[in-house]
Protein backbone atom coordinates (compact mmCIF):
# COMPACT_ATOMS: atom_id res chain seq x y z
CA UNK A 1 0.00 0.00 0.00
CA UNK A 2 1.33 3.50 -0.85
CA UNK A 3 -0.24 6.29 0.61
CA UNK A 4 -0.55 5.99 4.74
CA UNK A 5 -3.55 3.89 5.99
CA UNK A 6 -5.93 6.70 8.19
CA UNK A 7 -8.73 4.43 9.32
CA UNK A 8 -8.46 1.44 10.93
CA UNK A 9 -11.17 -0.98 12.07
CA UNK A 10 -10.39 -3.56 14.39
CA UNK A 11 -13.02 -6.78 14.52
CA UNK A 12 -13.13 -9.12 17.18
CA UNK A 13 -14.37 -12.59 15.48
CA UNK A 14 -15.60 -16.12 16.93
CA UNK A 15 -17.52 -18.18 14.91
CA UNK A 16 -19.23 -15.89 13.03
CA UNK A 17 -18.80 -17.30 9.36
CA UNK A 18 -22.05 -16.88 7.92
CA UNK A 19 -21.77 -12.98 9.20
CA UNK A 20 -18.20 -12.04 7.91
CA UNK A 21 -19.28 -11.62 4.08
CA UNK A 22 -22.45 -9.52 4.55
CA UNK A 23 -20.12 -7.60 6.78
CA UNK A 24 -17.49 -7.00 4.20
CA UNK A 25 -20.10 -5.58 2.04
CA UNK A 26 -21.55 -3.47 4.79
CA UNK A 27 -18.20 -1.93 5.29
CA UNK A 28 -17.17 -1.37 1.32
CA UNK A 29 -20.45 0.20 1.33
CA UNK A 30 -19.87 3.00 3.67
CA UNK A 31 -16.19 3.00 3.64
CA UNK A 32 -15.95 3.81 -0.16
CA UNK A 33 -17.84 6.94 0.18
CA UNK A 34 -15.18 8.20 2.83
CA UNK A 35 -12.23 10.13 1.79
CA UNK A 36 -10.01 8.29 3.96
CA UNK A 37 -8.19 5.92 3.28
CA UNK A 38 -8.59 2.05 5.18
CA UNK A 39 -7.70 -1.11 6.33
CA UNK A 40 -10.17 -3.70 7.74
CA UNK A 41 -8.74 -5.93 10.55
CA UNK A 42 -10.05 -8.99 11.29
CA UNK A 43 -9.00 -10.93 14.74
CA UNK A 44 -9.88 -14.40 14.46
CA UNK A 45 -10.41 -15.51 17.93
CA UNK A 46 -9.85 -19.00 17.77
CA UNK A 47 -13.05 -19.81 15.81
CA UNK A 48 -14.31 -23.40 15.48
CA UNK A 49 -16.88 -22.80 11.96
CA UNK A 50 -15.12 -21.73 8.88
CA UNK A 51 -14.42 -18.24 9.95
CA UNK A 52 -10.77 -18.26 9.25
CA UNK A 53 -11.74 -19.64 5.75
CA UNK A 54 -13.36 -16.91 5.18
CA UNK A 55 -11.37 -13.98 6.41
CA UNK A 56 -8.54 -15.68 3.99
CA UNK A 57 -11.18 -15.40 1.13
CA UNK A 58 -11.65 -11.81 1.91
CA UNK A 59 -8.14 -11.10 2.20
CA UNK A 60 -7.50 -12.69 -1.30
CA UNK A 61 -10.69 -10.54 -2.96
CA UNK A 62 -9.43 -7.01 -1.24
CA UNK A 63 -5.80 -7.29 -0.39
CA UNK A 64 -5.45 -3.53 0.02
CA UNK A 65 -7.60 -3.40 2.88
CA UNK A 66 -8.55 -6.48 4.60
CA UNK A 67 -6.03 -7.59 6.86
CA UNK A 68 -6.11 -10.93 9.40
CA UNK A 69 -4.61 -12.36 12.40
CA UNK A 70 -5.76 -15.56 13.66
CA UNK A 71 -4.97 -16.59 17.36
CA UNK A 72 -3.88 -19.96 18.13
CA UNK A 73 -7.32 -20.42 20.65
CA UNK A 74 -9.61 -18.90 21.65
CA UNK A 75 -8.67 -16.00 24.13
CA UNK A 76 -11.44 -14.02 24.23
CA UNK A 77 -13.10 -10.33 22.65
CA UNK A 78 -10.80 -8.63 24.66
CA UNK A 79 -7.81 -10.03 23.85
CA UNK A 80 -8.58 -9.87 20.06
CA UNK A 81 -9.51 -6.24 20.11
CA UNK A 82 -6.24 -5.88 22.08
CA UNK A 83 -4.26 -7.32 18.86
CA UNK A 84 -6.08 -5.68 16.61
CA UNK A 85 -5.36 -2.28 18.06
CA UNK A 86 -1.42 -3.37 18.14
CA UNK A 87 -1.66 -3.78 14.37
CA UNK A 88 -3.66 -0.89 13.79
CA UNK A 89 -1.68 1.56 11.64
CA UNK A 90 -4.18 4.23 11.07
CA UNK A 91 -4.35 7.89 13.12
CA UNK A 92 -7.63 6.51 13.94
CA UNK A 93 -9.00 3.25 15.29
CA UNK A 94 -12.86 1.72 15.41
CA UNK A 95 -13.93 -1.45 16.97
CA UNK A 96 -16.76 -3.24 15.72
CA UNK A 97 -18.51 -6.64 16.42
CA UNK A 98 -18.82 -8.64 13.97
CA UNK A 99 -21.73 -10.24 14.23
CA UNK A 100 -23.94 -7.08 12.43
CA UNK A 101 -25.22 -6.41 15.35
CA UNK A 102 -23.57 -2.95 15.21
CA UNK A 103 -24.34 -1.29 11.91
CA UNK A 104 -20.78 -0.04 9.71
CA UNK A 105 -23.48 2.62 8.24
CA UNK A 106 -22.58 4.50 11.69
CA UNK A 107 -18.68 4.77 10.94
CA UNK A 108 -19.12 8.48 9.02
CA UNK A 109 -21.31 10.27 12.34
CA UNK A 110 -18.39 8.23 14.50
CA UNK A 111 -16.06 10.39 12.76
CA UNK A 112 -18.22 13.24 12.41
CA UNK A 113 -17.48 13.47 16.44
CA UNK A 114 -14.33 12.73 16.24
CA UNK A 115 -13.51 16.06 14.13
CA UNK A 116 -15.57 18.18 16.36
CA UNK A 117 -12.27 17.51 18.65
CA UNK A 118 -12.85 14.29 20.85
CA UNK A 119 -10.84 11.52 21.19
CA UNK A 120 -13.34 9.21 21.75
CA UNK A 121 -16.34 8.79 20.49
CA UNK A 122 -18.37 5.81 22.30
CA UNK A 123 -21.72 4.33 20.70
CA UNK A 124 -24.67 3.97 23.07
CA UNK A 125 -27.21 1.09 21.57
CA UNK A 126 -29.96 3.40 23.16
CA UNK A 127 -32.64 0.60 21.77
CA UNK A 128 -30.38 -2.61 22.05
CA UNK A 129 -31.58 -5.78 20.64
CA UNK A 130 -30.56 -8.35 23.28
CA UNK A 131 -32.27 -10.55 25.80
CA UNK A 132 -33.75 -8.09 28.57
CA UNK A 133 -32.99 -10.37 31.58
CA UNK A 134 -29.85 -11.49 31.09
CA UNK A 135 -28.22 -8.84 29.22
CA UNK A 136 -29.51 -5.26 28.91
CA UNK A 137 -30.92 -5.18 32.51
CA UNK A 138 -27.69 -6.08 33.78
CA UNK A 139 -26.14 -4.64 31.69
CA UNK A 140 -27.55 -0.55 32.59
CA UNK A 141 -27.04 -1.25 36.41
CA UNK A 142 -23.34 -2.27 35.41
CA UNK A 143 -23.16 0.94 33.45
CA UNK A 144 -24.19 3.12 35.95
CA UNK A 145 -21.56 1.31 38.66
CA UNK A 146 -19.03 2.00 36.25
CA UNK A 147 -20.21 6.02 35.48
CA UNK A 148 -20.21 6.02 39.41
CA UNK A 149 -17.55 4.74 40.23
CA UNK A 150 -14.55 5.99 37.22
CA UNK A 151 -16.30 9.39 37.47
CA UNK A 152 -16.37 9.04 33.27
CA UNK A 153 -20.43 9.10 32.50
CA UNK A 154 -21.37 6.42 29.70
CA UNK A 155 -24.44 5.10 28.74
CA UNK A 156 -22.74 1.86 27.27
CA UNK A 157 -19.58 0.64 27.79
CA UNK A 158 -20.59 -2.53 26.73
CA UNK A 159 -21.17 -1.46 22.90
CA UNK A 160 -18.01 -2.16 20.97
CA UNK A 161 -18.99 -0.03 18.77
CA UNK A 162 -16.65 3.27 19.63
CA UNK A 163 -13.92 5.39 17.65
CA UNK A 164 -10.62 6.35 19.04
CA UNK A 165 -7.68 8.90 18.20
CA UNK A 166 -4.62 6.16 18.52
CA UNK A 167 -2.68 8.22 20.75
CA UNK A 168 -5.12 7.78 23.59
CA UNK A 169 -4.71 3.69 22.93
CA UNK A 170 -1.01 3.75 23.57
CA UNK A 171 0.33 2.81 27.64
CA UNK A 172 -2.00 0.63 29.38
CA UNK A 173 -2.91 -3.37 28.29
CA UNK A 174 -6.26 -5.29 28.29
CA UNK A 175 -7.21 -7.84 30.38
CA UNK A 176 -10.20 -10.20 31.00
CA UNK A 177 -13.38 -8.05 29.91
CA UNK A 178 -11.45 -4.94 30.06
CA UNK A 179 -11.54 -3.68 26.50
CA UNK A 180 -15.01 -1.92 27.79
CA UNK A 181 -13.03 0.40 29.82
CA UNK A 182 -10.86 1.04 27.17
CA UNK A 183 -12.95 4.72 27.64
CA UNK A 184 -11.72 5.15 31.07
CA UNK A 185 -8.31 4.25 30.58
CA UNK A 186 -8.34 6.88 27.53
CA UNK A 187 -9.92 9.67 29.89
CA UNK A 188 -7.36 8.91 32.67
CA UNK A 189 -4.88 10.13 30.22
CA UNK A 190 -6.83 12.70 29.45
CA UNK A 191 -8.26 12.12 26.05
CA UNK A 192 -11.90 14.29 25.12
CA UNK A 193 -14.91 11.63 25.64
CA UNK A 194 -18.08 12.20 24.24
CA UNK A 195 -21.02 9.79 22.96
CA UNK A 196 -23.58 8.87 19.94
CA UNK A 197 -26.56 6.45 19.95
CA UNK A 198 -25.25 3.91 17.10
CA UNK A 199 -28.30 1.53 15.73
CA UNK A 200 -28.27 -2.08 16.98
CA UNK A 201 -29.80 -4.78 15.27
CA UNK A 202 -30.74 -8.35 16.46
CA UNK A 203 -28.36 -11.25 15.78
CA UNK A 204 -29.35 -12.93 12.10
CA UNK A 205 -26.46 -15.71 12.57
CA UNK A 206 -24.42 -17.52 14.95
CA UNK A 207 -25.28 -17.35 18.47
CA UNK A 208 -24.12 -14.73 21.29
CA UNK A 209 -21.21 -15.63 23.09
CA UNK A 210 -21.95 -14.59 26.47
CA UNK A 211 -24.79 -14.48 29.59
CA UNK A 212 -25.13 -13.16 32.58
CA UNK A 213 -21.71 -14.59 34.07
CA UNK A 214 -20.20 -11.64 31.86
CA UNK A 215 -21.64 -8.67 33.95
CA UNK A 216 -19.92 -10.34 37.11
CA UNK A 217 -16.68 -10.30 35.61
CA UNK A 218 -17.35 -6.86 34.48
CA UNK A 219 -17.92 -5.99 38.08
CA UNK A 220 -14.63 -7.62 39.01
CA UNK A 221 -12.50 -6.10 36.03
CA UNK A 222 -13.20 -2.49 37.32
CA UNK A 223 -12.21 -3.21 40.88
CA UNK A 224 -8.86 -3.59 39.46
CA UNK A 225 -9.49 -0.41 37.02
CA UNK A 226 -10.15 1.64 39.84
CA UNK A 227 -7.61 0.18 42.00
CA UNK A 228 -4.95 0.88 38.79
CA UNK A 229 -6.59 4.05 38.17
CA UNK A 230 -6.51 5.94 41.86
CA UNK A 231 -4.10 4.06 43.40
CA UNK A 232 -1.37 2.17 41.21
CA UNK A 233 0.83 5.08 41.56
CA UNK A 234 0.16 5.71 45.39
CA UNK A 235 -1.00 1.92 46.44
CA UNK A 236 0.15 2.51 50.20
CA UNK A 237 -2.57 5.21 50.41
CA UNK A 238 -5.48 2.88 49.54
CA UNK A 239 -3.96 0.00 52.16
CA UNK A 240 -2.42 2.46 54.79
CA UNK A 241 -5.83 4.30 54.85
CA UNK A 242 -7.51 1.64 55.71
CA UNK A 243 -4.70 -0.16 57.65
CA UNK A 244 -4.73 2.73 60.18
CA UNK A 245 -8.85 2.93 60.19
CA UNK A 246 -8.47 -0.58 61.48
CA UNK A 247 -5.85 -0.24 63.56
CA UNK A 248 -7.96 3.21 64.92
CA UNK A 249 -11.10 0.92 66.02
CA UNK A 250 -8.75 -1.41 67.63
CA UNK A 251 -7.82 1.82 69.92
CA UNK A 252 -10.97 2.95 70.06
CA UNK A 253 -12.38 -0.68 71.16
CA UNK A 254 -8.96 -0.74 73.94
CA UNK A 255 -10.28 2.68 74.95
CA UNK A 256 -13.33 1.63 75.61
CA UNK A 257 -12.26 -1.47 77.67
CA UNK A 258 -9.77 1.20 79.53
CA UNK A 259 -12.34 2.87 80.72
CA UNK A 260 -15.06 0.17 81.69
CA UNK A 261 -12.12 -1.33 83.56
CA UNK A 262 -11.21 1.91 85.40
CA UNK A 263 -14.18 3.63 86.32
CA UNK A 264 -16.72 0.13 86.26
CA UNK A 265 -14.55 -2.23 87.04
CA UNK A 266 -15.32 -4.65 84.69
CA UNK A 267 -12.35 -6.83 83.76
CA UNK A 268 -10.47 -6.74 80.28
CA UNK A 269 -9.53 -10.37 79.63
CA UNK A 270 -12.90 -11.65 79.53
CA UNK A 271 -14.30 -9.19 76.75
CA UNK A 272 -14.35 -10.55 73.16
CA UNK A 273 -13.73 -7.21 72.62
CA UNK A 274 -10.33 -7.36 73.80
CA UNK A 275 -9.44 -10.21 71.11
CA UNK A 276 -11.31 -8.39 68.14
CA UNK A 277 -9.15 -5.52 69.17
CA UNK A 278 -5.85 -7.39 69.04
CA UNK A 279 -7.10 -8.82 65.88
CA UNK A 280 -7.87 -5.60 64.37
CA UNK A 281 -4.23 -4.05 65.33
CA UNK A 282 -2.35 -6.61 63.78
CA UNK A 283 -4.81 -6.56 60.73
CA UNK A 284 -4.47 -2.92 60.25
CA UNK A 285 -0.88 -3.27 60.79
CA UNK A 286 -0.46 -5.94 57.63
CA UNK A 287 -2.63 -3.95 55.98
CA UNK A 288 0.14 -0.79 55.84
CA UNK A 289 3.17 -3.34 55.24
CA UNK A 290 1.18 -5.01 52.45
CA UNK A 291 0.54 -0.97 50.98
CA UNK A 292 4.74 -0.42 51.72
CA UNK A 293 5.43 -3.76 49.71
CA UNK A 294 2.68 -2.62 46.85
CA UNK A 295 4.45 0.75 46.91
CA UNK A 296 7.74 -1.49 45.69
CA UNK A 297 6.36 -3.00 43.29
CA UNK A 298 5.10 0.37 41.87
CA UNK A 299 8.19 1.81 41.27
CA UNK A 300 9.17 -1.59 40.07
CA UNK A 301 6.73 -0.90 37.04
CA UNK A 302 7.72 2.19 36.52
CA UNK A 303 11.06 1.98 36.45
CA UNK A 304 11.56 -1.79 34.84
CA UNK A 305 9.09 -0.97 31.68
CA UNK A 306 11.06 3.27 31.82
CA UNK A 307 6.96 4.28 32.32
CA UNK A 308 6.65 7.59 33.35
CA UNK A 309 4.05 8.77 35.86
CA UNK A 310 2.79 11.34 33.34
CA UNK A 311 1.21 11.99 30.10
CA UNK A 312 1.80 14.56 28.01
CA UNK A 313 -0.58 15.89 25.56
CA UNK A 314 1.75 18.00 23.55
CA UNK A 315 5.29 19.11 23.49
CA UNK A 316 6.06 22.58 22.20
CA UNK A 317 8.94 23.45 20.35
CA UNK A 318 11.02 20.71 21.13
CA UNK A 319 12.74 19.83 17.70
CA UNK A 320 13.06 16.10 18.42
CA UNK A 321 9.39 15.06 19.59
CA UNK A 322 6.27 15.28 17.44
CA UNK A 323 2.67 15.22 18.42
CA UNK A 324 2.61 11.37 17.82
CA UNK A 325 5.84 10.23 19.77
CA UNK A 326 4.67 12.88 22.80
CA UNK A 327 1.64 10.82 22.81
CA UNK A 328 2.90 7.38 22.64
CA UNK A 329 4.97 7.96 25.91
N1 LIG B 1 -15.99 -12.67 20.24
C1 LIG B 1 -14.65 -12.99 20.23
N2 LIG B 1 -14.17 -13.90 21.14
C2 LIG B 1 -15.01 -14.50 22.06
C3 LIG B 1 -16.36 -14.13 22.07
C4 LIG B 1 -16.83 -13.21 21.15
O1 LIG B 1 -13.87 -12.46 19.42
O2 LIG B 1 -14.53 -15.32 22.85
C5 LIG B 1 -16.49 -11.67 19.26
C6 LIG B 1 -17.74 -12.11 18.51
O3 LIG B 1 -17.41 -12.83 17.33
C7 LIG B 1 -18.38 -10.78 18.18
C8 LIG B 1 -18.02 -9.94 19.39
O4 LIG B 1 -16.89 -10.55 19.98
O5 LIG B 1 -17.80 -10.18 17.04
C9 LIG B 1 -19.17 -9.82 20.37
O6 LIG B 1 -19.65 -11.09 20.71
P1 LIG B 1 -21.21 -11.35 20.93
O7 LIG B 1 -21.98 -10.81 19.79
O8 LIG B 1 -21.39 -12.77 21.29
O9 LIG B 1 -21.47 -10.47 22.22
P2 LIG B 1 -22.70 -9.50 22.50
O10 LIG B 1 -22.96 -8.71 21.25
O11 LIG B 1 -23.81 -10.42 22.82
O12 LIG B 1 -22.21 -8.68 23.64
MG1 LIG C 1 -23.33 -9.36 19.48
Amino acid sequence: MTTPVQLSIVIPVYNEQENLPLLFDALHQTLDQLPQTWEVIFVDDGSQDRSLDVMRELVRRDPQHVRAIAFRRNFGQTAAIAAGIDHAQGEIVILLDADLQNDPADIPLLLAKLEEGYDVVSGWRKNRQDATLTRTLPSRLANALISWVTGVHLHDYGCTLKAYRREVLSGFRLYGEMHRFIPVYAHAVGARITELVVRHHPRRFGKAKYGLERTIKVILDLFTVKFLLSYAHKPIYLFGGAGLLIMGLSAAMLAFLFVRRVFFHVGVLGSPLFQMSAMFFILGFQSVLMGLIAELLVRTYHEAQGKPTYTIRERINFPDHDAHSAAQQ
